[in-house]
């Protein structure tokens, strides 16, 4: 019982601090698209007098007909917590 506990547990934590998951709203069509960031693997570092920064860029499109592409920037500190985000073409929901 306990250690299943702690198996479950340990490994939920881990696979949810991966990913940081978000959802913008296109500005054209009105459609929510849901991105997700690697921070394992999708993070280039920018190397600032206060510190690291991580920065990610993402483009995405939806699936209607609309072509809109948007285009988010992503900024985390060197604990994967978010410090900046921006996007064009759409807004955050
Ligand atoms: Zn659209």
């Amino acid at each position: 019982m306990n250690l299943l506990k702690k198996i479950f547990g340990g490994s939920s934590a881990k696979s949810d601090q991966r990913y940081y998951t978000f959802s913008v709203k296109c500005n054209r069509c009105g459609e929510v698209i849901t991105g997700r960031v690697d921070l394992s693997n999708d993070l280039s570092v920018e190397y600032e007098a206060g510190g690291d920064i991580f920065y990610a860029r993402k483009v995405l499109m939806g699936e209607n007909r609309c072509f809109q592409r948007i285009e988010v920037e992503l900024k985390f500190n060197p604990n994967r917590e978010l410090l900046e985000q921006h996007v064009t073409g759409g807004e955050f929901v």
